[in-house]
């Protein structure tokens, strides 16, 4: 019999303690204060949980809400607009790297390739040259590795060679390791002159 009423006082300690900080959790989004209740009011078009104290500086939020298009009225607007603001801030900035991250660049012995795939199909310079009407001395060099084609040319090259001139660069890979290779030859060359 006693235990019965003692297991209830606990029950009931406990949940008065539980009790206490869900009861005190709610704070003036304008003070910062605690208080027991807190009151949805506008402030510069913004929904605020107000302490009774603070309540007078807002407008009533319920008679605002009720003229809005959001008839849920729990949900606050300006908090989802700026959600949603974020959000495609967020996807903007994902397309664009993914942008900057990787474009198509001209291959480093983009002459040999062409050299080779000319040679291939049978076709000295002077013959390759007049059949996609580029000066021979403007396919020697490009195929010397001295002249580096424009994209309109690339896609000449490509089209009449059946050949890829371009790939698929990491901007990001592509500089760590230049700058890592012209550290190494920095250091070598150090190293030589010792
Ligand atoms: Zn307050």
């Amino acid at each position: 019999m006693y235990h019965l009423i003692f297991i209830i006082f606990l029950l009931s300690t406990i949940s008065l303690i539980l009790a206490i900080p869900i009861t005190y959790a709610m704070i003036c989004e304008m003070c910062g204060k605690e208080v027991p209740i807190t009151k949805p009011m506008l402030v510069e078009g913004s929904k605020l949980n107000l302490c009774p104290n603070c309540a007078r500086f807002g407008d009533e939020y319920k008679a605002a809400n009720a003229s809005s298009t959001s008839p849920g009225g729990g949900a606050p607007v300006p908090k989802t607009v700026i959600e949603d603001r974020l959000q495609r801030r967020e996807r903007r900035m994902q397309t664009r790297d993914i942008y900057s991250a990787s474009s198509r660049e001209l291959i480093d012995n983009y002459g040999e390739a062409v050299r080779s795939a000319r040679e291939a199909k049978g076709l000295d310079l002077e013959e390759f040259s007049k059949s996609i009407f580029e000066r021979k001395g403007t396919i020697a060099r490009i195929e010397a590795n001295d002249l580096v084609p424009d994209d309109k040319l690339i896609a000449k090259l490509e089209k009449a060679l059946d050949i890829c001139l371009k790939e698929e660069v990491m901007s990001g890979g592509q500089g760590g390791s230049s700058s890592a290779k012209s550290e190494s030859m920095t250091l070598s060359n150090f190293v030589k002159k010792k």
